[in-house]
Parts: structure tokens; sequence; C-alpha cells
């Protein structure tokens, strides 16, 4: 087993994790909230927390990841319910929508080479475990019930602003997604919030407080404690979730077990548009793995792309930006590609890639580390391909599926318009394409029916 440094929210300081149990590490990550597609932005936390797990699992250690799907209630800055914006938007129920962009979720996790997590659990299929929790923190005497809801009072928890520096007396409703007059004190959430009295949602259980559905925060607590036992070791999320969410959760722990619920805190950084502005749908950032694969571009290049990032400091984005990578990418797969097998490991690769991997993720210079190597001459071609390879159980590539040469998108794209050439019998335009490609450094072969292209060996 090789140490592991994460830095950690809690204590502001990359620290060397030491599980619970020796060998084994347990994660639970702030899933997705299902009422939308979703896309690059969102898919970025979880490329993190999968090179998290497989830098984990390199290392030796035995993980169980736990990973939650919040199909109910999360309400939005506006105070709105997004699942039922999400149903009212698409004229579909509240549970056709969650399992719809649940689905979604997982298909783009997939065409990412994100790993399933071990768990993965619905908030829905929680609500008695959720019930039970919030029973413990009402007994231990941190709740109260008003109107709308039974709340957490934040009060009764002295370190409550410690997590997020928060600043309480500074506090405005803005900041907090549930605005409530009659709430104790600005921070405090809804544990369990009640159906109005005359209204009915798609959505609503019964509990000890009257009908009505859990607060956005106790699902997390609740699944990760049943899956993970009421310590556990690392706890995921994005950098947003630290001021209220994490923040919450955190109270919660407290109020129900006496002690924070996880013993690290690891925030992954966001992705911001061109020139660190927000990403916006408008300027066309905000894409989804789909979209980008009617766009012809590989979604593993947008995991390549990330690969090229350090979590702790997000990424910007643009398609421009993306499509620049994809010459880089295609570089890295040829260059695997042509290697042959029969190789082993170098070992002094090894060791810079697990000091690399072991140091907070410094993933960045693991992909410095992948070019030097195949510049390297003192290494053998297969022993090349071997090390790449090992180092690709964290980096997710695929490389070792790649065997036959990749053609870059620009080539195809000329040899169809020389092909269309042919057929029109414009054959100046036809020899002009032929000779454009070839400066581009392949050539373009005539087959009776068929053509092929293949890349020009400079000697
Ligand atoms: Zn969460």
């Amino acid at each position: 087993m090789q140490k592991i440094f994460l830095y950690n929210t809690a204590t502001r300081k990359k620290e060397e994790l030491k599980p619970i149990v020796e060998g084994k590490v347990g994660i639970y990550s702030c899933g997705p909230t299902v009422y939308w597609s979703p896309h690059v932005g969102n898919m970025y936390a979880y490329l993190f927390n999968d090179v998290l797990v497989r830098s984990l699992r390199y290392l030796d250690y035995e993980v169980k990841q736990v990973m939650n799907i919040t199909d109910v209630g999360e309400l939005s800055d506006s105070g709105e319910d997004k699942m039922e914006k999400g149903a009212k938007r698409e004229g579909l129920s509240v549970w056709d929508v969650a399992r719809k962009y649940e689905k979604e979720f997982f298909e783009s996790s997939e065409l990412l080479n994100i790993t399933k997590p071990n768990v993965v659990c619905r908030a829905t299929e929680y609500i008695a475990e959720q019930i039970e929790l919030i029973k413990k923190i009402e007994i231990n005497g941190f709740a109260y019930l008003i109107d709308d809801g039974l709340y957490f009072d934040t009060s009764k928890f002295a370190d409550y602003a410690k997590f997020a520096n928060l600043k309480l007396d500074k506090l405005i409703d803005t900041d907090r997604e549930e605005i409530s007059s009659f709430k104790k004190n600005k921070s405090d959430f809804a544990l369990w919030k009640l159906t109005p009295k005359d209204g009915k949602r798609e959505m609503e259980w019964d509990s000890p407080w009257g009908k009505g559905f859990p607060g956005w925060h106790i699902e997390c607590t609740a699944m990760s404690t049943k899956h993970l036992g009421d310590v556990f070791d690392i706890h995921t999320g994005g950098i947003d979730h630290i001021p209220v969410h994490h923040t919450n959760e955190i109270a919660q722990g407290y109020g129900a077990f006496g002690r924070q619920t996880a013993n690290y805190w690891v925030h992954n950084a966001w992705l911001t548009g061109k020139g660190g502005r927000k990403m916006s749908k408008s300027a066309g950032d905000i894409v989804t793995m789909q979209e980008l694969k009617s766009m012809g571009i590989e979604p593993l290049v947008y995991r390549y792309m990330f690969l090229n990032s350090h979590y702790r400091n997000g990424m910007e984005f643009s398609i421009d930006g993306l499509k620049n990578t994809i010459k880089s990418y295609e570089k890295l797969q040829n260059g695997v590609a042509h290697l042959p097998d029969g190789g082993v490991v170098n070992e002094k690769y090894q060791q810079k890639f697990i000091n690399y991997i072991s140091d907070d993720l410094a993933i960045p210079q693991v992909m410095a580390l992948v070019w030097g190597l195949l510049k390297d001459t003192e290494i053998g071609d297969a022993d090349k391909k071997a090390t790449i390879l090992d180092f690709d159980r964290v980096l997710g590539l695929d490389l070792g599926k790649v065997t036959e040469e990749i053609i870059p998108e620009e080539i195809l794209k000329l040899s169809q318009e020389r092909i269309e050439a042919k057929n029109a019998k414009d054959w100046v335009k036809a020899d002009e394409l032929r000779e454009k490609i070839k400066s581009l450094g392949y050539l373009v072969e005539d087959f009776k029916n068929d053509c092929k292209i293949r890349k020009l060996v400079l000697s």
C-alpha cells in the first residue's frame, strides 16, 4: 500500500490519508440532481471522482464508493422545486423525469469511461432511513417544528460556521436556498418540508411531522452513514457544496452522532468559460456528451482535456479549446497504437507516476510524464507501451483499445470531398485535394471501388 496525500477542506491542508480500516477506503460522492441533461460542467466533478477512485485502486486500496441520485425536491435558487420544474417543462411526471435523466447521467458517464460507483442510491428509496435520522437529530435537541417544516437549529452547533469559514452575522437570505420568515436563524435549514395544508405534491410521504418530503441535505447524511458507517473516510463534492450543503451535512452528523461523519472532505473546482467567465448556454459552453458526439467530437477527448487540469484548479472550457485538444489526443492514441506489445512496465517511470498520483492527484504532471516517456530514447518501445497502458488504469483513456491508426477528422473530410469531386468527374479538384491531404502528411490510395488513407512515414 502506498501513502496518498489529499487536500482536506476540513483542515485546509494536504494530509496523508489514514483510512479507518487499513487498506480499505470508503468514499461518498454527492451525485447528480436528475432534472436536466448532464453537461460538461456537471461531468467534471464525476471525472474527478473517477480519477480519485482509480488512483486509490491503483495504489492497492480496496475502495467502496457510494453515490446518491437526488431524485426528490431540491430547491433551486428561486425556491422552486427543481424536479417539479423539470416535470412541468416536459409534461412528464416527476418520477419519469428522474429516471430519464438518471439514465442520461449514466450514459454520459459511460461515454467518459467513468467507473460506476459500488453503490448508487436514490433518495426516494431511502425515505425511511432519512426519517429515522431526522428523529435522532430531533431527540438530541437540534430540531424545531414551524409551519412549513422541521428545521435544524444551527445555533445549537457551536462549530457550524467553521467548515466554510462562514460569517454568520453577514448571511443574507439569498445565500440560502430556503427562505422562511419563521426560521430562528438565517442559517437554519429544513430537515423535513411539509406539504402546504391545502396542497398536494407529486412526491410526498407520511412522517411523524406530517406529510411532506425530506430536505435536500439529509439524504446524503442518511445514505452515506447507512452504507459506510457513522464515520467514514472520504466525502467528495464540488466546491460550491462547501458553504451550504456540506456545512449542513456536517451539522446533521453532529446532531445525530455527535461528530463529523467524514474524516476527509475533498472538493473539486469547476469549469469556467473562456477567460474565466461563468459558463453559459448562449455562449455554447454548456454541452452534453451526446451533443459532443453529434459534433463529431469523441467524448473521451473531454476526459483527455480534464486530465490536463488539476481538479482543485478547475478548467477553462470552450468548444474551440476542446477542438484544439483533439490533435494532441489523437497523437497520443497513435503514438501508443504504433508501439509493439510484449514489454514490461518501466519501474523508474512507474515510481514517478505513483509519486504524482499520491501527491493530491497531480494528473497534469502525469500527462507530461507520459509524453516524456514516449520521447525517451533509452526505453524500448514495447516497455513504453506496457508502462503507458499501466498508467491508463488511472487515466482511463482506453489507450489499449486503439490498434488501428486513427485518421484525423480533417483528413477524413478532405478525403470525402475528394470522392465527391471524383464522382462529379472534377479531376482537377480531386488532384488538388490529394495534394492537400499529402501536404498534411497522409497518402490517398485508390482501389477499384474504394480508397484508403494512410499516414506518410517520413524518413
Ligand atoms: Zn450530497
